[in-house]
């Protein structure tokens, strides 16, 4: 813990959940006294794109918004795309429960998201940039507005930035308050002015036709906004921070039976122990550790005997979990896992536009057996077609991810612990009232 302070870059401080009201967002002069924009000028007076991309290579840095991509791979992609217009989409929809990164890097600075933009924009060649945001996150809008207003009136907004024949336009666009928005196609579609709803795929590839059909480079709110030290420092230097293959630090969203839930920036392989006890001031109410979802309520859950497993993109895949946006819920020994696992596959029912019958169908099914099983009606029959469903939705083809997570999280607590849903068919009612 003792020299984290010399490898947080992106926050500057932990945020305790509760107090995310009280965040103060940094101005323009105090964020250029802190060296704001020399990255940006570095950029543009002394590197070409092709300079900037091996840079961001050299980091290791991989998409923060839940995949894990290789971010230097999505860019040397669009560069290399030949087109009269390119865009910049950042997206910061935010719309999975428990997270809330990207309105804290937003509320915090976003200046510094803001010249991740312009960097990321120039390297690419797009002369347009989105910021797409959920249209309730207010706070967080009229941050990027000020911001945007006080960028653009130093000239790093504009026309020809810095004497050079660059320039660049970035706007905020909305995003309807709706989980399913916040995926890439159905952003491409909100922008545009329509439906906010997934694409089928294959194909998609947004470097060669994305937002008005043009190349587009997709990228994460916390991914951009590591672009302007990675540019100061160097691509080596950040590097060394965190794991070999996970290079850099992540901002963990802590919630749920913790005593201190909050957003912690820490190095990526940091054990899950250390986040829930060393931050997170251990388990609340007396309780101890029964289980937490790394990714949210999209993928499977650890139980106590993985506490030690470091949060990173390979070390969660090889456990059968995954980071995703690092949503990290814990639960407790005094609180129901069928019940837990009811309420997240009620979100993903609630939050299936339907487009494909085996995600509106599936998502329903799922969600009425587990609540029937919560509520002690179901037998060992309903706990069969409910492993049986997951079993049979896996092979379906549909338009994105929803249905897949809905899916690793239900199999998944299933797996780790049968036992309880036992107890509640066997007992007809819930252990835990
Ligand atoms: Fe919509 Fe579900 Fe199909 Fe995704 S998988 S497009 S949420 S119906």
């Amino acid at each position: 813990m003792n020299n984290l302070s010399e490898q947080r870059i992106l926050l500057p401080h932990d945020i305790y959940i509760k107090d995310i009201d009280s965040i103060k967002t940094i101005s323009i002069n105090s964020y250029l006294s802190s060296g704001g924009y020399k990255a940006l000028a570095k950029a543009v007076k002394e590197l070409k794109g092709s300079d900037i991309i091996e840079e961001v290579k050299k980091s290791g840095l991989r998409g923060r918004g839940g995949a894990g991509y290789p971010t230097w791979q999505k860019w040397e992609l669009t560069a290399g795309a030949e087109a009269d217009e390119k865009y910049l989409c950042c997206n910061a929809a935010e719309g999975e429960p428990g997270t809330y990164k990207d309105r804290c890097l937003i509320r915090t600075n976003p200046h510094q998201l803001i010249e991740g933009i312009i960097i990321a924009s120039y390297a690419i060649g797009a002369g347009k940039a989105y910021i797409y945001i959920n249209e309730e996150y207010q706070a967080e809008i009229a941050a990027l507005e000020n911001a945007l207003k006080d960028a653009k009136d130093k000239g790093y907004i504009g026309e020809k930035i810095f004497g050079s024949s660059f320039s660049i336009d970035i706007n905020i666009a909305r995003c309807p308050n709706k989980y399913i928005a916040g995926e890439e196609t159905a952003m491409i579609e909100a922008i545009e002015g329509r439906t906010a709803k997934p694409w089928q795929k294959p194909p998609f590839y947004p470097a060669a036709r994305g937002l008005y059909g043009k190349p587009t480079l997709v990228n994460n709110t916390e991914t951009l906004s590591n672009i302007p030290h990675i540019i100061l420092k160097g691509g080596d230097w950040f590097s060394k921070i965190g794991s070999s293959k996970s290079p850099g630090t992540m901002l963990f969203t802590l919630t749920g039976d913790v005593n201190r839930p909050g957003v912690y920036e820490l190095p990526l392989g940091t054990a899950m122990k250390a986040l829930i006890n060393d931050y997170g001031s251990g388990i609340k109410d007396g309780m101890r550790f029964k289980a937490a979802f790394p990714a949210g309520p999209s993928n499977a859950p650890v139980a106590e005997s993985q506490l030690d497993i470091p949060l990173d993109f390979e070390s969660l895949k090889e456990a059968g979990s995954g980071l995703g946006s690092a949503a990290v819920t814990v639960v407790g020994d005094a609180k129901c896992i069928v019940n837990t696992v009811a309420g997240f596959s009620r979100f993903f029912m609630e939050e299936s536009c339907g487009q494909c019958p085996p995600c509106q169908m599936g998502t329903v099914k799922m969600y009425r057996l587990l609540q029937k099983i919560e509520d002690g009606n179901g037998d060992v029959n309903d706990l069969a077609d409910l492993e049986n469903t997951c079993s049979l939705l896996e092979g379906e083809k549909v338009y994105c991810h929803l249905l897949k997570g809905a899916i690793l999280s239900v199999k998944n607590t299933i797996k780790h612990f049968r036992n309880e849903f036992e107890t509640h068919i066997n007992n007809r009612k819930c252990p835990l009232g």
